[in-house]
């Protein structure tokens, strides 16, 4: 496996090269990780995976102070699951000194959910995978649907900016408890960590009674079955349509709906989500 830490020499390696496939990550890798690179060793002839802490798509401080960093062990997972290449970038590489970042419209994709609740986040995230796909040049750019949301921005970019990239969305990996794989996941402590099971326990309960109970019904019923871990606390707990991420409370038999929740246990803040009906 190749390591790249300047892009000028990971575009010269890549010059000339076809059927490309980009996984961008923040590191501290887990099998979420490795499925998405898993996916792309079977569609493409060249796998490459990014390790980069983006810091301008942090709007909390804390947050990118305290995120999980394992370069070594990264190296290794990345090594064992057969990636061919990887680029580990140092900050200026990516934001020269004197840079400005692009400011992003995606309308009504950025005002919902994280995107409400995380300010800027999602102009962060589209600006660094702008970049690294300028770096890069991939065929394909694997994400997973666990960070739904920022799936539905990156489609949306790529459309925008009428890149020929094909975005590949990949299933959530999870945890024998369920809960869904995160870099987070790692600064939980012991009894936040149990509790954390009752996310996809919640997700898993609405989605077994979404075909006879209310939309209504099934909100409360989550708020009502969140409460029995108390170190959760939601943040948002909310039904969208999976096109459009409209908030909905009405089901319609023809649109796919997924639910979407957020929590905070402790300092940790995680993210899930269910498709319901479709
Ligand atoms: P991150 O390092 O958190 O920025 O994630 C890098 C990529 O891995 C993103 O496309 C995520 O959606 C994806 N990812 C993270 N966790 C999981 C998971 N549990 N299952 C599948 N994909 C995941």
């Amino acid at each position: 496996m190749k390591v790249f830490k300047s892009k000028t020499e990971l575009a010269t390696y890549l010059k000339g090269k076809t059927n490309i496939g980009f996984v961008p990550t923040m590191g501290a890798l887990h099998k979420g990780h490795i499925s998405l690179i898993k996916l792309s060793l079977e569609q493409c002839q060249y796998t490459i995976c990014s390790i980069f802490v983006n810091p301008t798509q942090f709007n909390d401080k804390n947050d990118l102070l305290r995120y999980p960093r394992t370069p070594e062990k990264d190296i290794k997972m990345l090594e064992e699951a057969g990636c061919d290449i990887v680029f580990v970038p140092e900050n200026d590489e990516i934001y020269p000194e004197g840079d400005v970042l692009k400011e992003f419209d995606f309308g009504h994709l950025e005002t919902v959910m994280e995107g409400k609740q995380r300010p800027g986040h999602f102009n962060g995230v589209a600006n660094v995978v702008q970049r690294l796909f300028e770096i890069v040049k991939p065929q394909k750019a694997f994400f997973g649907q666990k960070d739904y949301q920022q799936l539905c921005i990156i489609k949306q970019m790529v459309k925008q900016l009428q890149l020929p990239i094909e975005i590949v969305a990949a299933e959530i990996i999870r945890e024998p408890d369920g809960l869904a794989m995160s870099s987070r996941n790692a600064l939980l402590e012991t009894e936040e960590r149990k509790q954390a099971a009752g996310i996809f326990e919640t997700l898993q309960l609405i989605k077994s009674k979404s075909k006879e109970l209310t939309p209504t019904q099934l909100l409360q019923l989550a708020n009502d079955n969140i409460k029995k871990y108390p170190l959760i606390h939601p943040e948002y707990i909310v039904f969208a349509n999976a096109e459009t991420l409209q908030e909905t409370i009405i089901f319609d038999k023809n649109i796919s709906i997924i639910m979407f929740i957020a929590v905070k246990l402790g300092k940790v803040r995680l993210i899930d989500n269910m498709l319901l009906a479709s």
